[in-house]
């Protein structure tokens, strides 16, 4: 038989409901893949066999009775484990939720079940989501699966490396500042962060709300576009969730790959190249601006001068609703309590006994520069000053949006980086590796990263980013580059992955 977790989700939608093969045999066929290299791996800190192989009976007998199914029905898929999930365990990666089963579903979780996906696991990533390597878990390490001395990018690593190990053909992941799409650009993948506001929050365990987006990680634009089709969509239970209709991403990333780039509008960022930026990330950048030119897209420079204060602004804002946030892990609620091993057992004491044992080091780093940020005499001259530099990024975007269809730029100045970074480095210069994706999440854009090619046997990613409200645009533009480049690089790029 042929290996069902080579193929790309739409290839196994199609498959399942031409009858060729049942979804009991794809979701097996993943399930076995998972026990094969998770040793390698963990890219899953909990697997839920059971209730995959459940979903999936319950779609192929459906299918056999001849009911109205989700076109996708029977495909699996893997959540981060920040996405709630009733009776299931969920973590966010830290020893505060390690034993945590929710008494509710998240929104999206909800909607993923509607349309008949069985849930193979929950994945790893950076305690909370704060980190890029997925380093910061509780779980240990997620390898990439291209070289597993490296980190598969952060903080939703796990969620990257299982769809790049052939482990499910879809994962969900969250974007706070990148976590979505650094880990697409660093394992070969399609991923997405929608507009602010599209996808529902509801049941995501939160880390920063004014900026925390919920988006699909896939192998192809076509799989990205129909798993953030199931995502979207207005919810009563997120205050922040915009009521607009949900557009036909499918149908979008179909027609960009029919009518190609010809006089489409591609800005790029003038901010985000030249000095610290990977030679093989800009030759591959170069490469795919040139293919575009050729193809008949108008290529213009733009300027977003205020990105040169957006990491900083991003690490105030962040760790200040990070702060507020966490604060609801109080070894009184809801996971870990510790009380203290010596003197009195008040509520003060257990709560900074059961933080001190229950969050990691960047965790508390976060908090405190939040605290800090927030506390009275500090308050306008930290939080009040970034928040005047978010409206400017929201200004400067609009404005560059005037003139582009989108724009464009590499997804991260490097390729995947080798383990241990994140102990040695300054954590700013670290930080500072996010420069090409934090603003879409200061302005509440939607973005994309789609595979460019390798650099020295790693992935490279290109980014593409709309204006608010314009996520089908990425489809179109990203249908039509990835059919471009799938042209000019002999196919997928995953197709060079390493056998593990
Ligand atoms: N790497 C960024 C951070 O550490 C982004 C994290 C995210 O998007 N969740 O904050």
């Amino acid at each position: 038989m042929t290996d069902l977790t080579r193929k790309t989700a739409t290839e196994l939608a199609q498959s399942l409901r031409a009858g060729d093969f049942t979804s009991t045999e794809v979701t097996r066929a993943h399930l076995d893949r998972i026990e094969s290299v998770e040793p390698t791996i963990n890219a899953f800190i909990t697997t839920t066999a059971d209730a995959a192989l459940a979903t999936a009976a319950d779609v192929d007998r459906k299918r056999a009775a001849g009911e109205d199914l989700h076109p996708y029905a029977g495909v699996p898929i893997a959540l981060k484990d920040l996405v709630v999930t009733q009776g299931i365990r969920t973590t966010a990666a830290s020893k505060m939720l390690e034993n945590w089963v929710p008494p509710y579903d998240a929104t999206v979780y909800q909607k993923v079940q509607e349309a008949g996906l069985p849930l193979l696991g929950k994945t790893n990533l950076d305690e909370f989501a704060m980190g890029a390597t997925t380093e910061h878990s509780a779980f240990g390490n997620t390898t990439n699966p291209w070289d597993t001395t490296r980190s598969p990018g952060g903080s939703s690593g796990g969620a990257a490396a299982s769809v790049a190990a052939f482990e499910a053909p879809l994962s969900v992941g969250t974007d706070t500042g990148g976590s979505i799409r650094q880990p697409a650009a660093f394992n070969g993948l399609v991923g997405v962060k929608p507009t602010y506001g599209s996808v529902s929050r509801y049941g995501i365990i939160a880390m920063a709300s004014s900026l925390d987006q919920v988006g699909p990680l896939a192998r192809t634009v076509e799989d990205a576009a129909a798993l953030h089709q199931i995502l979207a969509g207005h919810d009563r239970h997120d205050s922040t969730s915009l009521t607009d209709e949900v557009p036909d991403f499918t149908a979008a990333a179909h027609a960009g790959a029919q009518e190609g780039l010809k006089g489409k509008k591609l800005g790029v960022i003038r901010q985000l190249q030249g000095e610290g930026w990977d030679v093989g990330v800009i030759a591959r950048f170069n490469e795919a601006l040139e293919l575009a030119q050729k193809a008949g897209a108008e290529i213009v420079e733009v300027d977003i001068p205020s990105i040169g204060y957006a990491v900083e602004a991003y690490y105030l804002i962040m760790p200040s609703e990070v702060s507020s946030n966490l604060a609801r892990y109080d070894g009184m609620r809801y996971g870990l309590r510790v009380e203290p091993s010596e003197g009195p057992v008040t509520a003060e004491t257990v709560m900074a006994a059961t933080r001190a044992a229950g969050f990691g080091k960047e965790v508390k780093r976060r908090i405190l520069l939040g605290t800090y940020a927030l506390s009275a005499g500090y308050y306008d001259a930290y939080y009040g000053s970034a928040q005047k530099v978010r409206t400017l990024v929201q200004r400067d975007f609009a404005a560059a949006f005037d003139k582009v269809d989108v724009l464009v730029s590499p997804t991260s100045p490097t390729t995947a980086l080798p383990f241990g970074v994140e102990d040695d480095a300054d954590p700013m210069a670290l930080y500072m590796g996010d420069i090409a994706t934090i603003p879409a999440n200061l302005a509440g854009i939607p973005g994309m990263s789609l595979p460019s090619g390798l650099s020295d046997g790693l992935p490279t990613g290109l980014q593409l980013l709309a204006p608010a409200r314009e996520d089908a645009r990425l489809y179109t533009v990203g249908g039509a580059f990835e059919a471009e480049l799938n042209g000019h690089l002999g196919g997928p790029i995953l197709d060079q992955i390493p056998q593990l």
